[in-house]
């Protein structure tokens, strides 16, 4: 049995915790190999390493060195390695690093190091070796991790150690710099690990109990999802559940390994297993998994008689859309209609006005309509595949709260219903879907 456990940005953040995931580790003979975040908050007011790394690469370029920033990193690290008593040499490892720094002139370096610095304290606190990340995660020249030839290097780096830590975040690009994921990256190098070690479990350790059926900010009480499935989590992140990074599924689904968010602070708290269906357990069936939504959204409403016999309409309008290089989210489409779903960030400057003039040229429709300030909320839970009228509950729900639904999109996958409502009904509406379902 070999568990991979990646530790988040709070669970570095000072002495204390790191005791508390050290006390993790050493419980359970099977978590061999940890990734680690750069040490985060320690309160509401503090700033996480990570970002005082980035400054110091501003500062870098503004003075020709990163001393003021730096000297806040050097701070932190000092005093968690003399709360640990750990016997290293932090001042000539943070010397070497400020250097390093200066020299590369990169801001992925400079962000790189936080992580760097955490997998050299913890790899000494906790006897196991270091492994450096940029010996085996490697992204291609158009910046995308080459999957393959990372896989290859993990197996073979790991090779030979018991255990190990590995600094979370970055690797090396096609030219041998070193190259971050984007924010949050470290539970993508922990998934990456626990492929290559084909890890029976990948555990990803953070400051909460697991992903709640949805935002706390929203419904207090929100219950924490016990079992999600790996294309649940998909839907669920891609709306804006952020516990997990939404790329760090991918490399684990490829082993079809489980990840159990944990909670350091409460180790005994059992957490979320995101599992392969195959892997799913019924007893914990129920219809709503989650609820997830984003703001701002902007809907082109689109009205044409017989549009649905005319071949290539959808298409057209579509690449109008791609001609000025913008993503759509949905597009739900009626007898004779088609709504194009886009988030409104996209469309400033007057982007907007032009697409929907260009879409008159193009397709010629009877009636376009721009609705903006649109919530989107994405009801997830493959339970409802099974069972009859679940959206009939959610929206007489909604009705029954005077929330007037302006889009209705359900996949063939029966496995989300999304729902656009105006942004001032947003709150309200995913709270009156969680008192429908949970309770
Ligand atoms: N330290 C990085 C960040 O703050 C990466 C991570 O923690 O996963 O985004």
């Amino acid at each position: 049995m070999i568990k991979v456990c990646k530790f988040g940005g709070t669970s570095m953040a000072d002495a204390n915790a790191m005791l508390k995931v050290k006390q993790i580790i050493e419980s359970d003979k099977t978590r061999k190999f940890i990734v680690v975040s750069a040490p985060g908050k320690r309160n509401k007011a503090d700033i996480k390493i990570t970002d005082v790394l980035y400054s110091c690469y501003d500062e870098l370029l503004k003075t020709g060195s990163c001393e003021k920033n730096f000297s806040i990193i050097r701070e932190r690290f000092v005093k968690i390695v003399e709360d640990l008593k750990l016997n290293i040499d932090i001042n000539a490892v943070l010397d070497q690093t400020e250097k390093e720094i200066c020299e590369s002139k990169s801001a992925d370096f400079a962000a790189s190091r936080g992580e760097y610095l955490s997998a050299i304290v913890m790899s000494s606190l906790l006897g196991y070796d270091f492994i450096d990340a940029a010996s085996m995660i490697r992204f291609d020249s158009d910046g995308n991790l080459n999957e393959d030839y990372t896989n290859d290097k993990v197996k073979s780096k790991i090779k030979g150690h018991d255990n190990a830590v590995v600094p979370g975040f970055y690797g090396k690009d096609s030219s041998g710099n070193v190259k971050t994921f984007s924010r949050g990256g470290s539970d993508i190098t922990g998934s990456i690990i626990a492929r290559g070690v084909k890890a029976d479990l990948y555990e990803n350790w953070t400051d909460v109990s697991g992903f709640l059926v949805c935002d706390p900010r929203i419904v207090p009480e929100a219950k924490v999802i016990k079992q999600l499935t790996y294309k649940e989590l998909r839907e669920l992140s891609y709306m804006g559940a952020s516990v997990l990074h939404s790329e760090a599924i991918f490399p684990v689904m490829r082993e079809r390994i489980p990840i159990n968010i944990k909670n350091t602070f409460k180790p005994e708290d059992a957490g979320t297993m995101i599992v392969p269906s195959e892997m799913y357990n019924p007893a914990d069936d129920s219809v709503i998994t989650g609820i997830a939504g984003k703001k701002n959204f902007t809907v082109i409403f689109i009205e044409k008689s017989l549009m649905n016999s005319e071949v290539g309409f959808i298409r057209k309008v579509l690449s109008v859309v791609e001609h000025f290089g913008i993503c759509v989210e949905h597009v739900p489409s009626g007898i004779d209609t088609l709504s194009v779903v886009i988030e409104s960030g996209q469309l400033e400057n007057g982007v907007l006005s032009d697409i929907v003039s260009e879409i008159r040229e193009s397709v010629n429709p009877d009636y376009v309509h721009v609705i903006e300030n649109i919530s989107l909320i994405a009801t997830v839970g493959h339970g409802m595949a099974r069972r009859s009228g679940t959206a009939a509950k959610i929206f007489t729900a909604l009705a029954e709260k005077g929330i007037n639904i302006r889009m209705i999109d359900q996949g063939s996958s029966e496995l989300n219903i999304i729902i656009g409502v105006a942004n001032s009904d947003y709150e309200n509406c995913i709270a009156t879907i969680y008192n429908t379902f949970i309770k």
